[in-house]
């Protein structure tokens, strides 16, 4: 018909591009960290939607950590920022697959950093849960409680997923990394080909976590979160 609404511009910088190469190496979470992801995993909390508000939010603090570098350094930002870099999320459901992705175009994290900070607790939050966690005994109701007050950022992923992929390039690097994990003693960081600048975190959800992979139900999710993002959110390569 005639008057038909202008076609939304599709846009997506999800692609599988990745290969890994070489050797991975094996790691050992730091002990609390362990600790966290235990009770994280089997936690009845029931609002697990808040991974995709802890993952966005992250994204975001990657993209503003590359804006600042991009104001403060005339010199890195030249080698790492071409003119048509936009900086952007980028969120995938794959229903079939059941996996949700979530991409940015930020900062970025080289081998090291993934190690430091996805194998180590650094927040305060999550170091506070861990001190009421000991403060009682066993899991309790109030276990649930507590993830929703401190939230648990990275490691919320694994309320849903029983493996979860990192895949990295920081800004001034050529070589991407991939780092994975089920969430359970170890991860592996691998060095990986045809990694984009930035961050793609790829989150393969259990089988009861299966709406995380359905559109419509990420969609209401990311509206319900993502007001204080500053930067633009496409879901599935539609503006969300
Ligand atoms: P917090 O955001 O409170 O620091 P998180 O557990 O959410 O704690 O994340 C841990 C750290 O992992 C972050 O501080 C950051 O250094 C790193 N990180 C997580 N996600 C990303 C990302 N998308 N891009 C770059 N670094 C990230
Ligand atoms: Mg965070």
């Amino acid at each position: 018909s005639t008057d038909a609404a202008p076609k939304e511009e599709y846009h997506s910088i999800i692609k599988d591009t990745e290969k890994p190469t070489g050797e991975g190496t094996k790691h050992e979470f730091q002990a609390e960290t362990r600790m966290l992801l235990d009770i994280v995993a089997r936690s009845l909390y029931s609002e697990k939607e808040v991974f995709i508000r802890e993952l966005i939010s992250n994204a975001s603090d990657a993209l503003e950590k590359f804006r600042y570098v991009i104001l403060s350094n005339a010199e890195q930002a030249q080698k790492s920022h071409s003119p048509d870099r936009s900086l952007e999320i980028h969120i995938g459901t794959d229903k079939q697959n059941r996996i949700i992705t979530i991409q940015d175009t930020g900062i970025g994290m080289d081998k090291d950093q993934l190690i430091s900070n996805l194998g180590v607790i650094a927040r305060s939050g999550s170091k506070a849960f861990l001190e009421q966690l000991k403060s009682q005994n066993a899991p309790t109701d109030n276990t649930n409680n507590i993830i929703g007050q401190f939230g648990v950022g990275f490691y919320s992923a694994f309320m849903v997923a029983n493996k979860v992929e990192v895949y990295s390039r920081a800004a001034t690097e050529e070589q991407g990394y991939k780092w994975s994990s089920d969430g359970t003693g170890v991860y592996e960081v691998q060095p990986a080909e045809g990694v984009q600048l930035g961050t793609k975190i790829v989150v393969h959800l259990k089988a009861e976590c299966r709406e995380f992979a359905d559109e419509d139900t990420v969609r209401n999710i990311i509206q319900k979160y993502s007001n204080f993002v500053g930067s633009p959110i496409y879901l599935n390569g539609k503006k969300a």
